[in-house]
């Protein structure tokens, strides 16, 4: 993958909380962090924020200004831009919504909503309630955003293996993903279903998800930049999409349990087995269109 630097990037598409983002107290997300949460958690749980309340969390909140001013970090006057992690994620971040402005109208009949990506360091507040970061990175359908705290890709690399460039973007897309489920209204329908199990809505929406992740990729080097002049990619190789189906090779649900010595129990899947999270991404990757998604109809999920 070769990013454009030439290209202009949309900074008012990120926020960068810093550290304990948001604010420091309120409910933890109850949600299981252990048990393959990762990646893709779709949070359907409203947890009432109660402001200032029940102090539950630790998060400290000493950096919650957020960290340097990503406008001069990531502006094109800076040559070193796309060295730092979070100017390559902006740039995704970037892609992904340039993409969905496209064809969000064509699956849809309406304007995409963009939505912001929020970094944060161990903590923070959301319209979801509060999380930390071993819930990895998450869509919070309530206030319509994306999470995430970047030190996840060290620890995709470390504990998981993955630790190709790819898997980034991959990972952001499947958020993204997410959230047009939420504007579809698919979410919603999938949240009266199965939470866990094999044939669950949760899991058809999760490899959904990653379909749609494919579905980017391979549009990813036609998106442009904020000028709408330049490409964001100038090129998107065949050994990057290798890289991010190992990572959803990594991160399926009967791999995590394996890794975490408990055996497989197919009654607790949530986002999918590794066979079907590479083979959705690929299929929205070979087909390259959001239309070839359908998990929920679909009689081989
Ligand atoms: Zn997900």
């Amino acid at each position: 993958m070769e990013l454009n630097d030439r290209a202009e990037l949309d900074t008012s598409q990120v926020n960068d909380l810093g550290r304990g983002g948001g604010s420091s107290r309120g409910i933890p997300i109850p949600l299981p962090t252990g048990r393959g949460g990762l990646v893709g958690l779709v949070i359907t749980v409203l947890v009432a924020l109660v402001g200032g309340g029940i102090g539950l969390n630790a998060a400290t909140n000493d950096d919650g200004a957020g960290g340097e001013d990503l406008g001069q970090a990531c502006s094109r006057d800076n040559p070193d831009r796309f060295e730092n992690v979070k100017c390559r994620n902006l740039l995704y971040v970037n892609s992904i919504q340039d993409y969905w402005k496209q064809e969000y109208p064509a699956i849809s009949g309406r304007q995409y909503e963009p939505t912001d990506t929020n970094y944060f360091g161990q903590a923070v507040s959301t319209g979801c309630g509060s999380a930390d970061s071993g819930v990895g990175p998450f869509y919070c359908p309530a206030d319509k955003q994306v999470y995430i705290d970047l030190s996840f890709y060290d620890e995709l690399a470390s504990r998981f293996g993955a630790d190709g460039e790819f898997a980034a973007p991959y990972v952001l897309a499947h958020e993204y993903g997410h959230h047009i489920q939420n504007l579809l209204g698919t979410n919603e329908r999938a949240g009266q279903g199965d939470q866990t199990g094999p044939e669950s809505a949760s899991v058809r929406l999760e490899l959904q998800a990653d379909c749609y992740a494919g579905a980017w990729a391979r549009h990813a080097t036609e998106s442009k930049d904020k000028s709408g002049q330049e490409a964001l990619f100038t090129s998107i190789t065949e050994s990057d999409i290798k890289e991010a189906v190992e990572t959803a090779e990594a991160i399926g649900d009967d791999t995590i349990q394996q890794r975490s010595g408990r055996g497989i129990n197919p009654d607790q899947f949530t986002h999918g087995t590794s066979e079907q999270r590479q083979r959705w991404f690929r299929q929205g990757y070979d087909r390259g269109d959001p239309q070839v998604c359908d998990t929920f109809g679909t009689s081989r999920l």
